[in-house]
């Protein structure tokens, strides 16, 4: 391990107190199959425990906390993320195999939600209803009590950012269960929140199997909302036991996003987003461009200048930055390689292939693109979360629109055209959380509300809109003739 902690990672924080537990689980550098660390292997004791813990803090030091004294908290918190960039960006790297800028990038991004969310904590409140003769009614914003969050390895700075940011903003008491695969900034969040003032209890951290410590969680009776992120089947799974205690849950799901590029589209602004909303983080990322349909006047420039892009591309070791790191682990490697051998004869169009030198136990896999594909097959319908990507020409705007829409998933889209009219309607058209007008993602857009519809979920996260997720509306009427 060539980076130093400044805390124990085979601890969990549980009511301001860091704990061991009798288990630890290996955590594994993708980029070289090295051991780099143990994690604590929480239980459902434990998850008790933080329950509890959290429980405490709402009638204790953090209910009496205002909106404000949050808000600092909060602010405080995005300063010492913004000071331990550095460790945070190569913990990141080495623990989940993500090239170092990308690493870098997610440490900023988790700053700026502190920043954002600290600043909204005392900007968010009901409303007065003058329309009824004799009372007085106003509606007030109220935390849900103690969250859950449930948090996947491949932007866990990200989301916890986004989700635990929101709730602790709200005044919610959170309970973390960061993904096995990738725990080690959640503890360094953990850790700095503690330094950033939030009174014990506030943030509890449980690692461990999604299994064990996760499915504890998700069935707990004392929690009041659950945020989600991962894979559908486990979001499913999610609703199910969380809904058995009625408690309300957000799904942030998976996806097989669509680019749609027009003929007329500025091919120039177009073609790093093509590639690059495909194969940032290795293709593992739920908002993944891993559709690219093409209008079939232009299919072939832009099958060619995506084949130079992708030829450009070096797969390697995370800490060395290449184009593409290595995928979490050899589950996802033997995931990836499995829908490669089910391309059968699909064309190539364009591949990277990871080179010969790279470390033996790292898990590397090839970038693919292939094209033209029929929008029905596996390839073009199933998450793949690799580098894969696959080119789907169409001739009409309808015909566009019935192939975006053609999958169960509708998280995000872009639409490429410089016809003003065309993009309003196909705005309106494209089933999905999000539609990206001539960009891809908006730079990654802390401001904007980001979530899903079908099986990418429900509920919304980021932004403005993820305070209201994390809060509960209460109606007060007063009479008075
Ligand atoms: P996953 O569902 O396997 O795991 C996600 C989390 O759930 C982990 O913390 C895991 O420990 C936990 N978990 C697993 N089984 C559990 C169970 N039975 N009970 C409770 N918790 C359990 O997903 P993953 O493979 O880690 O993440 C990849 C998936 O996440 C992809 O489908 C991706 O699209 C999706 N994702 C979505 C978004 C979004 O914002 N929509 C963002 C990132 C990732």
């Amino acid at each position: 391990m060539s980076f130093s902690l400044p805390l124990d990672p085979a601890q969990i924080l549980i009511g301001g107190t860091w704990r061991a537990t009798p288990e630890t689980l290996l955590v594994e550098d993708p980029s070289t199959g090295e051991e780099i660390a143990r994690i604590a292997r929480g239980q459902a004791a434990d998850i008790d425990a933080a329950v509890i813990a959290a429980q405490d803090a709402l009638w204790g030091d953090w209910g009496r906390f205002t909106a404000a004294e949050r808000g600092r908290c909060l602010a405080r918190l995005g300063h010492l993320v913004e000071e331990h960039e550095d460790l945070l960006a190569e913990v990141e790297a080495r623990d989940v195999g993500k090239p170092l800028a990308q690493a870098r990038a997610d440490a900023r991004a988790l700053a700026r939600y502190c920043e954002f969310y600290g600043g909204a904590a005392d900007k968010v409140h009901g409303t007065t209803i003058p329309y009824l003769d004799g009372y007085t009614v106003y509606t007030l914003r109220e935390p849900h009590g103690v969250t859950g969050h449930i948090v996947p390895w491949n932007y866990p700075m990200q989301i916890i950012g986004r989700s635990v940011g929101a709730a602790l903003a709200m005044g919610n008491a959170c309970v973390l269960k960061p993904a096995e695969d990738a725990s080690l900034t959640a503890l360094l969040f953990a850790h700095l929140a503690q330094q950033a003032g939030f009174p014990a209890g506030a943030l509890n951290l449980v690692t461990g199997l999604g299994s064990e410590a996760g499915a504890a969680l998700s069935a707990h009776p004392g929690i009041q909302h659950l945020s989600f992120t991962g894979s559908v089947a486990t979001g499913s799974a999610m609703q199910i036991a969380a809904g058995a205690n009625v408690v309300p849950v957000t799904l942030e799901l998976g996806g097989k996003s669509p680019q749609i590029v027009f003929a007329d589209a500025d091919l120039d602004a177009a073609l790093p987003f093509l590639v690059n909303a495909g194969l940032q983080n290795a293709g593992q990322t739920c908002s993944a461009s891993s559709r690219i349909l093409v209008q079939r006047a232009v299919f072939d420039e832009v099958a060619e200048r995506m084949a130079a892009a992708y030829g450009a591309k070096r797969i390697g070791p995370a800490m060395e930055d290449p184009g593409i790191g290595p995928v979490i682990n050899a589950t996802q490697k033997a995931r990836v390689l499995a829908y490669l051998d089910r391309a059968g004869d699909l064309p190539v169009i364009a591949q990277a292939e990871p080179g010969a030198d790279l470390p033996e136990g790292g898990h590397y896999v090839p970038a693919m693109l292939f094209g033209p594909v029929a929008p029905d097959h596996p390839l073009a319908q199933e998450e793949i979360f690799g580098p894969v990507q696959v080119m789907i020409p169409f001739d009409t705007e309808v015909e566009a629109i019935a192939i975006a829409n053609g999958t169960e998933y509708g998280l995000v889209a872009s639409v490429w055209t410089r016809d003003g009219a065309r993009q309003m309607r196909l705005a309106r058209k494209v089933r999905a959380g999000q539609v990206f007008l001539n960009n891809y993602g908006a730079g990654g857009g802390v401001e904007l509300p980001f979530g899903g519809t079908g099986k990418s979920g429900h509920g919304r996260e980021k932004g403005f809109e993820a305070l209201y997720g994390f809060s509960t509306l209460k109606t007060v009427a007063a009479h008075h003739g």
